[in-house]
């Protein structure tokens, strides 16, 4: 499938990961839009927040539970942080991912 997060999670693009699990992958956005922006991206092919189904609840709770994790090893706990998932005109990469922004930020993303 010619999708670019796919070639990264399946290693045809090299990237160096901040975290992987069995399902997840965590990398900085190559544009960064904060003085830290990272993207967790689920291993599995999801075009998208509308193909989110009725099984994806284990996945959502782990994006959210390394979103904490990520948030205390950068010390953001006390600083400004937000999660963002671009749906629509406004997601450029077809294959759901969640933007993790901490400190301050450039730009919308
Ligand atoms: P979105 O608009 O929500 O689909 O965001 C896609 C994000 O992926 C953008 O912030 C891009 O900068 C980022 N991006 C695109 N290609 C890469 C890549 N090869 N490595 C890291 N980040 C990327
Ligand atoms: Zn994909």
């Amino acid at each position: 499938m010619d999708c670019i997060f796919c070639k990264i999670i399946n290693g045809e693009i090299p990237k160096e990961f901040d975290y992987e699990s069995d399902s997840l992958v965590v990398f900085p956005d190559i544009n960064p839009s904060a003085d830290l922006h990272l993207l967790i991206v689920p291993k599995k092919h999801i075009g998208g927040i509308r193909d989110i189904g009725e099984n994806s609840g284990n996945l959502l709770a782990e994006v959210y539970q390394t979103v904490n994790q990520l948030v205390k090893d950068h010390n953001l706990s006390d600083n400004l942080y937000r999660v963002v998932l671009n749906g629509g005109k406004a997601q450029h990469v077809p294959h759901l991912h969640f933007h993790l922004l901490g400190g301050n930020w450039k730009r919308m993303v």
